[in-house]
């Protein structure tokens, strides 16, 4: 059953209704700007194929009544009593289950930013095939299925920034986790064929175009399946080294520094702290150049910018791990154009860029270096730049 069908059947199992509509919105993979966007700086991220859907009908009552695939409760709550569930006290778990607070967040987050709207109660079922916490972003897809479903059932009119904020707020202050707007915008802007150029400071945005299928390209993404214990701490620890950076060199934030400053920065930094700064200030260069070489050259040409931004992260930003490593020197040894870590780090997925006809042998490559690693099996698949969200019935 695809996973339309299974927010439909979701909604029917538990309200014995059809929904008066369907929207989805896809998960995103980073091609490249890692850590960059909450040092106000660039990333290149694009939607994929894989997406979220919620099926809603009107419920007649001042509720929202959720479900979702992914978990067994019903969880209702008055639209009038959102305000005395959220925000989550920061340190704190949500007052709801979890999954839920990614739903009912965005609702509260709605109606703050629309106090005059009416917003009459909904039953809302939600169904996915987005692979959950293998850094592909279901938490953006899910936040970007339910804001467009609100948007267009509250009438509210909001465009795409909006809900994209929204979701961010809900991701913050409802569920409790501290991430920057780059999912949520991905999530929200995607093209098909295209990246999303962001600028995280200003907003500002712009579709590139990957022409990676006429180029015969395709993107795999390598789920190594594991996550390190002290990826938290670590991703706080990398977030005040980068702020420590800043404010020791005078700068807002690290997106003022070009790599000219990086001589400077090595004499006033200790050594440290200097080379988490240089994995940033490098990295927002990396995107404007795969940016400018999407443009100029073709997708060809972004390969060895992919394996430079993973070389940074593993020897500078320190937050590689042997099944990353391994993923990505295996991928090219087998024949892919580039590749890299991708998201946070400690675990998580590597992206290779491979002509589709050496997809087959990077995957049987990796997979048996993988086993012959001792490592779990990776999940691998490929990803291609699709479009944002939508109303599906
Ligand atoms: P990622 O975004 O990388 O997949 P996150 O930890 O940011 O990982 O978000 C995953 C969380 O989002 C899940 O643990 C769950 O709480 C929520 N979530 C994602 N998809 C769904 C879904 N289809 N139904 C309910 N909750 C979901
Ligand atoms: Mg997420």
């Amino acid at each position: 059953m695809t996973a339309l069908d299974a927010a439909r059947a979701l909604l029917v199992e538990f309200t014995g209704r059809e929904p008066d509509g369907i929207w989805s919105a896809p998960g995103r993979v980073n091609l490249i700007g890692e850590h960059t966007d909450y040092n106000d700086g660039f990333v290149l991220p694009f939607a994929i194929e894989q997406r979220t859907y919620a099926a809603v009908v009107r419920n007649g009552t001042g509720e929202l009544r959720v479900r979702s695939t992914f978990a067994d409760d019903l969880v209702v709550a008055g639209v009038d009593d959102l305000d005395t569930v959220f925000p989550t006290p920061p340190g704190s778990t949500p007052r709801v289950p979890e999954w839920s607070a990614y739903v009912l967040g965005v609702a509260w987050a709605l109606r703050a930013r629309c106090p005059e709207s009416a917003t009459p109660g909904l039953d809302i079922a939600i169904a996915s095939d987005v692979p959950v916490g293998a850094g592909l972003s279901s938490s953006a897809a899910i936040e970007g299925a339910v804001a467009v479903a609100l948007n267009d059932r509250w009438e509210l009119g909001l465009d795409a920034v909006a809900l994209a904020q929204a979701g961010r707020r809900a991701e913050n202050e409802a569920v409790g986790a501290p991430t920057g707007i780059m999912d949520q915008m991905a999530s929200m802007l995607g093209r098909a064929d295209a990246a999303t150029f962001l600028d995280c400071r200003s907003l500002e945005h712009r579709s590139v175009p990957t022409g990676f299928a006429a180029a015969g390209l395709e993107v795999l993404v390598i789920d190594t399946r594991v996550q390190h214990a002290h990826s938290t701490g670590g991703y706080r620890e990398r977030h005040a080294a980068c702020e420590l950076g800043a404010r020791s060199l005078g700068v807002a934030s690290l997106r003022d520094l070009t790599v000219h400053d990086l001589p400077r920065a090595a004499q006033l930094l200790d050594a440290d702290v200097f080379r988490r700064v240089r994995h940033v200030v490098t990295e927002n260069q990396r995107v404007l150049d795969t940016v400018a070489a999407l443009t100029e050259q073709g997708p060809r040409a972004i390969g060895e910018l992919l394996t430079a931004s993973h070389s940074s992260m593993r020897d500078d930003f320190e937050i590689s791990v042997p099944e990353l490593d391994t993923a990505v020197d295996t991928a090219r040894a087998a024949g892919a154009l580039g590749a890299r870590m991708t998201g946070g780090g400690f675990g998580g997925s590597a992206i290779a860029l491979v002509s589709r006809d050496d997809a087959p042998a990077v995957t049987v490559s990796v997979r048996a270096r993988f086993a012959a690693a001792g490592f779990r099996p990776p999940t691998i698949f490929p990803v291609s730049p699709s479009v944002g969200p939508r109303r599906d019935c």
